[in-house]
């Protein structure tokens, strides 16, 4: 997950609590941090340079924090999939294209949990974007088109 994103508008009333689960998904380049591991300022429940943290990571936020749809439930470190929007496809090399990737955090099975799979759903019926579900190195397109 390449950050960074634009702000765009928040679910007024929903907040990331303990959540840090954008501390691993997400690529940091100011702080040479890969995507996919957990990042060095991260104490285990909050970031350890908030004030100082990284305009990428100020600007982004995952689409839990930003669709009021999505269930209480489906909070990234709750339900193990971080969802969120995408410059380019999941996978090296893809070519730039915008789209929604959801990504488990620990496990595939994660992805198996009612309130990832009813998101997938909503997702892919609303059909704008390609949705994309991915794990490690695996990816699967959820919509191709026929
Ligand atoms: S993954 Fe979403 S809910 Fe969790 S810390 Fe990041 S923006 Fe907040
Ligand atoms: S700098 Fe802070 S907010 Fe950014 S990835 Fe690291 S721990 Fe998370």
């Amino acid at each position: 997950m390449t950050a960074p994103q634009g702000a765009g508008a928040l679910v007024p009333g929903r907040s990331c609590g303990s959540c840090t689960a954008c501390c691993k998904v997400l690529e940091i380049k100011a702080l040479d941090k890969p995507a996919g591991i957990l990042c060095r300022h991260n104490t285990g429940r909050a970031c350890g340079i908030y004030r100082e943290r990284p305009e990428a990571c100020a600007q982004w936020h995952c689409l839990w924090r930003r669709i009021a749809a999505l269930p209480d439930a489906l909070r990234p470190d709750r339900s193990g999939v971080v969802f969120g929007l995408e410059r380019r496809p999941p996978g090296a090399g893809a070519p730039e294209g915008a789209c929604i990737v959801g990504r488990a955090l620990d496990s595939e099975q994660a992805f198996d949990r009612w309130e990832a799979v009813e998101a997938f759903a909503m997702f892919v019926r609303e059909g704008s974007l390609p949705v994309w579900k991915a794990y490690e190195c695996n990816a699967t397109l959820m919509n191709p088109r026929p």
